[in-house]
């Protein structure tokens, strides 16, 4: 099954689409990943991510939409879009890669999650420089401070879950990305998911919707 998992940032979609891919063997589509990972190596795509990122401001629709149809065309299946669509001319351009390619993507996750604990969960989120890992400075620590349990490598806060870039994400989803849940709603795809529990929990629901 193919799935759309939406929300805003903080909501939780890297974390349950890595645990989607550890147990069920899904394939994620981040398109966050693949921008730091440009911007990472440096690329011409990398390059021109960046600002928009580091402003805490959507890349625009034809550079990730162009970056999307790459990823599909090259025949990938269970897969979860984690990050994409997050315009409607994004999710207008995937119904129309999808009749083209002839992939069925059968639901759209939203995980729902207040604001006030969006805030909380952005502001005190370290990222492995290394492995990607994912940690709290209060909900979960790791064992060594600024080191990555997994790896051994130091742990950073991305520069956009910086103090001030947060607000200008948290506005960019407001006014472009939570208008999807209507989107969803109306092709019947739509599911949503309370996503202000712990982890595990959020897990297992959507381990049953998928199943
Ligand atoms: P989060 O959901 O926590 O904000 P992501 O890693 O999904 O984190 O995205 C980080 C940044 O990458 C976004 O703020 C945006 O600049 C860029 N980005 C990722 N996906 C998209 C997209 N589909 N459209 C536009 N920009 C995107
Ligand atoms: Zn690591």
């Amino acid at each position: 099954m193919n799935l759309i998992l939406f929300g805003a940032p903080g909501s939780g979609k890297g974390t349950q689409s890595d645990l989607l891919v550890k147990k069920l063997g899904m394939i994620q589509l981040s398109t966050g990943d693949l921008f730091r990972n440009a911007i990472k190596n440096k690329t011409k795509l990398g390059i021109e991510a960046q600002t928009y990122m580091d402003e805490g401001q959507l890349v625009p629709d034809s550079i990730v939409i162009n970056m999307v149809e790459e990823m599909l065309l090259t025949g990938v299946s269970n897969f979860i879009l984690d990050g994409f669509p997050r315009t409607l001319a994004q999710a207008e351009s995937l119904e129309e890669l999808v009749l083209r390619l002839k992939i069925n993507i059968s639901k759209a996750i939203f995980l729902d999650v207040p604001s006030e604990v969006l805030l909380g969960r952005l502001t005190g989120r370290r990222v492995c420089t290394k492995c990607g890992a994912v940690y709290h400075i209060e909900s979960k620590q790791s064992k060594v401070e600024d080191v990555c349990d997994s790896c051994g490598a130091e742990l950073i806060q991305r520069n956009d879950d910086k103090q001030g870039v947060i607000q200008a994400r948290l506005d960019a989803y407001q006014n472009f990305t939570s208008p999807l849940k209507e989107f969803y709603k109306k092709s019947g795809r739509y599911i949503e998911v309370n996503g202000n529990r712990n982890t595990e929990e959020v897990y297992q629901e959507i381990e049953k919707i998928v199943k």
